[in-house]
């Protein structure tokens, strides 16, 4: 199961590579490695990665997901599908991996098949998260059609009292249903993409599941079971699991991570997010957009990605990571790249 999907998401971003989008990769690695042993950020070429918000509105209440918790500061809404469409064409001649999802659930916007569909106009590897609430034969379909590469799904649990305890309000049947009409979507479309991904994340309440999780994966046929760490918020009230192996932090509280934490981070050079109302933010662990580098309906991503307040926010990270509040709680820079 794991090595098929290995090759098919290889073929996957094999197939959109061009020569325009290799370059700027190659541009992007040369100048991460060079700021990082000068200790002076020089950003050359553009993120050849995006995350696209589409909605930041979600119909669970996660405990350890800000949305869920109802702890988001910034608004809720939907990306506007004319901006989408400009931000496509800013990006695509680099770019080839794009995320459809940052927060919320970007199933709940009502043109996401549509948004899928204009970023395949630009051949590119599209990877979704989903909680699987809004699923249907219909969207399965036009998912597949549409060109999607790559589909997740979490499902936390085996049945529905496991799952719920942290997917609150979710319904584990639904969840298995919307798995099982996409894997008949592909099938009646004869089409290997979307890869799904079956994501367990690891929780104390849940981790003795993980048989019954491999069991439920191979019956659903999903091409691949993902089992990830937790990251845990100090205003959740998730325990990391007893098995070390699949928790993150060093402590059974879940307040210090396993890593060291060194001042580089690899994301920052070939990767940015953008949240539904347009804003440029370093990644996904800045659920606020605190940090922020501009937005995108004043000025084009390039000149915010390579302004000042972005340049500060990496320089900082080679100085002391630690500073800033959202790197603090982030496995990332454990390795070089
Ligand atoms: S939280 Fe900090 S270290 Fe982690 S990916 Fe974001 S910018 Fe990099």
């Amino acid at each position: 199961m794991q090595l098929r999907a290995f090759f098919l998401e290889t073929w996957a971003i094999i197939r959109v590579m061009n020569y325009c989008r290799l370059s700027n990769a190659l541009k992007l690695i040369y100048s991460y490695l060079q700021s990082y042993l000068k200790q002076h950020v020089g950003l050359h070429g553009k993120p050849m990665a995006f995350s696209i918000e589409p909605t930041s509105s979600c119909n669970l209440k996660c405990p350890e997901c800000p949305t869920g918790a109802n702890l988001l500061k910034r608004p809720r809404g939907l990306m506007d599908i004319r901006h989408y469409r400009q931000l496509l064409q800013q990006l695509s001649p680099e770019l080839f991996y794009l995320n459809l999802y940052v927060q919320g659930e970007p199933f709940m916007h009502p043109q996401f098949p549509e948004m899928v569909s204009l970023a395949s106009q630009h051949n590119l590897y599209i990877s979704t998260s989903t909680n699987g609430h809004f699923m249907s034969p219909e969207i399965a379909n036009a998912l597949v059609r549409g060109g999607l590469s790559r589909i997740i799904f979490s499902v936390d649990g085996t049945s529905q009292e496991s799952y719920g305890l942290y997917r609150v309000g979710g319904n584990f049947n639904k969840v298995r249903q919307s798995i099982i009409d996409v894997v008949r979507a592909k099938a009646r479309a004869r089409s290997a993409y979307p890869i799904i991904v079956m994501q367990f994340l690891v929780f104390r309440h849940n981790e003795r599941e993980l048989p019954q999780i491999k069991k439920l994966a191979r019956r659903l046929k999903v091409d691949k079971l993902e089992i990830k760490t937790a990251q845990l918020n100090d205003f959740g009230s998730m325990r990391p699991p007893l098995n070390a192996r699949f928790s993150r932090y060093a402590d059974s509280l879940g307040q210090q991570l396993k890593t060291k934490s060194n001042n580089r981070c690899w994301r920052q050079w070939h990767s940015a997010t953008v949240t539904w109302d347009g804003r440029l933010a370093p990644c996904c662990y800045d659920k606020d957009a605190e940090y922020a580098f501009g937005n995108s309906h004043d000025n084009s991503l390039q000149e915010i990605w390579q302004g000042d307040k972005s340049i500060l926010f990496k320089q900082q990270i080679f100085r002391d990571r630690s500073q800033i509040t959202i790197c603090r709680n982030c496995p990332e820079g454990k390795k070089l790249f």
